[in-house]
């Protein structure tokens, strides 16, 4: 069994430490920050995730996922809010069971934590990745000031979309390491009880759509909402540098979010308080060296939180490596190349289709057009349901690849424009031809790619 240094004990570190150590392996996790147990809430940063299938079967694959769920609520549908205060919700699913959860981010990782430490007592915190001695397998850990320096015979950086090891291995090596930043940042707001209720429908992802700029909300266990409120940095009217001061951001909520704003009575000291955080994508190439040194989860993709997918795809790499080395018989030089050449183009894909979903969420979603062609891919879904699946649908319900939902997604768009055009409503849609639209495009990619659609059920 090998020796393994996880630097980062985030979300995807601290799984991947307790799939690790039910492998029999001797696993080492050192994360930077304090111990967050026995922590207060993470103001300010505490953002709301949204768990779907994948990171569900990873939970489910380190037998942690009741205890999960009692974390989360349900949320079965996007509740869309227009300035008027006008509500038009879309079901995700195909019925309430179909559902995404949403977590508090610093509560699962808590709760990974605590797990974690069930376990083992080798969780090291306050301790920062520093420097890596790739020839001699040595890490070098800074603690309060004193270097420290371990063996590794892996050393995996889960250190988060700043890695450092992802930067060193790029000095190592050349390895591709890019950043592209959105332009648009986020803070978390709060929206607390009313009269001891929920403020809004406490299962749906509730959504301010504005154009360049939007405000989500997500549900808490206790009935209150984390929101998240996404606006371009600088450069336009509505940005975070024109924001600077309590009238300006009154003002701005009055104007694009007046029924949020009655229901958040510090969303003003909040914006004006809580810290900005910045949107990008990663992208790495290869996420492995040396035959023992590799990035998971954000270290290797950090994507746009636009699909929900980023800590999905995180615990989506850790099972793709758990099943690398079920298939090369626990030889990790084997299993890592596996890892890398079958998961990065998956992660490529939907970090693509994240940055798609912020047009889609911001823009479109008012959009007539947009709007017609989701009532005609839910009547599809409907009417064809053994042989229809949306993309969204592919990516958050299944666990087909997400380099494949990709792919279909493309020939769906082709044929939901076939089928909208020239039809005003969806009574007017034709069983016949969208019957023949599947059964020439869409079902032979299934069957070339093996695709199953049904759901998956953890
Ligand atoms: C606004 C927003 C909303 C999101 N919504 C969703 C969602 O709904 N669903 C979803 O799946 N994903 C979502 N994401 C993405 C998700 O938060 C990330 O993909 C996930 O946190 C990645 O986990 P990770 O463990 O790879 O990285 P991180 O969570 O960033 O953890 C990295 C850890 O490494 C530690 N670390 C950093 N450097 C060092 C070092 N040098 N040495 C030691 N430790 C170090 C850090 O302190 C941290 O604990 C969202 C992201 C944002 C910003």
């Amino acid at each position: 069994m090998s020796r393994v240094v996880i630097a980062g004990g985030g979300l995807v570190g601290s799984l991947l430490s307790l799939l690790l150590q039910k492998r029999g392996h001797q696993v080492f996790l050192f994360e930077k920050r304090p111990d967050l147990r026995g922590q207060q809430k993470d103001v300010g940063r505490s953002i709301n995730l949204i768990v779907t299938s994948r990171g569900l079967n990873a939970l489910k694959a380190a037998g942690l996922l009741n205890k999960a769920l009692a974390l989360t609520v349900p949320v079965t549908g996007r509740m869309m809010h227009s300035v008027n205060g006008e509500l038009a919700y879309q079901a995700y699913g195909r019925d309430p069971s179909e559902c995404n959860y949403s977590i508090s981010r610093s509560e699962l990782n808590r709760f990974l934590i605590s797990e974690s430490a069930r376990t083992t007592e080798n969780i090291f915190f306050e301790h920062h990745l520093d420097a890596v001695d790739f020839e001699n397998k040595t890490a070098t850990f800074n603690c309060k000031g004193v270097n420290q320096k371990w063996e590794y015979d892996i050393l995996i950086g889960a250190d988060g979309a700043g890695s450092v090891l992802r930067n060193l291995m790029h000095q190592d090596s050349g390895c591709l390491n890019q950043t592209t930043y959105l332009g648009s940042d986020y803070k978390e707001l709060f929206m607390p009880l009313k009269n001891g209720k929920p403020a809004l429908e406490k299962n749906a992802l509730h959504i301010w759509p504005r154009g360049s700029h939007m405000l989500m909300a997500l549900p808490n266990l206790d009935g209150s909402f984390t929101m998240t409120l996404y606006l371009p940095r600088e450069g336009q009217e509505n940005s975070f540098s024109n924001l600077k001061t309590e009238a300006a951001v009154r003002t701005y909520f009055e104007k694009y979010f007046p029924d949020a704003l009655n229901l958040m009575p510090t969303a003003v000291q909040d914006f004006l308080k809580n810290p900005q955080g910045i949107l990008g994508t990663v992208r790495t190439k290869p996420w492995v060296m040396k035959e023992s040194v590799a990035v998971i989860g954000d270290a290797a993709h950090a994507i746009l939180p636009f699909f929900g997918q980023g800590m999905n795809c995180g615990f989506e790499d850790c099972m793709v490596l758990m099943r690398a080395l079920d298939q090369h018989g626990e030889n990790w030089a084997k299993a890592l190349s596996t890892y890398d050449l079958e998961q990065r183009p998956n992660a490529d894909a939907i970090a693509d289709m994240a940055l798609e979903n912020f047009y889609e969420m911001s823009d479109k979603v008012g959009d007539q057009n947009f709007l017609f062609r989701k009532k005609v891919e839910a009547w599809l879904e409907k009417n064809f349901p053994e042989d229809y699946r949306s993309r969204y649908g592919m990516i958050t319900y299944t666990l087909i690849p997400y380099r494949l939902a990709f792919e279909a997604g493309l020939i769906q768009n082709e044929i939901l424009g076939e089928l909208a055009a020239g039809v005003s409503s969806v009574e007017e849609l034709s069983l016949e031809k969208a019957k023949m639209l599947l059964h020439e495009k869409f079902h032979p990619f299934l069957k070339k790619n093996s695709i199953q659609l049904g759901r998956f059920r953890p």
